[in-house]
């Protein structure tokens, strides 16, 4: 992410108060490593700011109103703790067919389908 997009992102954040100050330096640290199209898993961000899930979506949410990232949509089987590698614009994308690459379980996209965001700038 350009230094211009991580200064936004810096002061939006802080203004709306979604991150303390102490945290924000490691956040865009970690943002700055992150190019159009990659993926940020909200467990990442919850991971590298020692924060709760929900104020890592919280975070993120912040940064699509941004338009830094968009939502999207990956299937996880919580069995196995693996992604399917494939992400979807929305829950009807995803295939119906869809199953964890290890185990063959179909996934039930009512829970088995995470949040996660790509970059878009
Ligand atoms: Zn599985």
């Amino acid at each position: 992410m350009s230094p211009d997009v991580l200064y936004q992102i810096k002061d939006k954040l802080l203004e709306d108060d979604i991150i303390s100050e102490n945290k924000i330096d490691t956040l865009i640290k970690h943002l700055i490593t992150y190019s159009p199209s990659n993926i940020v898993y909200p467990g990442t961000i919850k991971r590298k700011l020692s924060i709760p899930i929900l104020d890592a979506y919280k975070i993120l949410y912040a940064l699509q109103e941004l338009g830094v990232v968009k939502q999207v949509y990956e299937p996880y089987c919580h069995e196995c703790d693996i992604f399917y590698d494939q992400t979807f614009p929305s829950l009807s994308a995803i295939p119906k067919q869809a199953c964890c690459p290890q185990c063959r379980k179909d996934f039930n996209l009512a829970t088995d389908a995470i949040v996660i965001f790509e970059v878009i700038i």
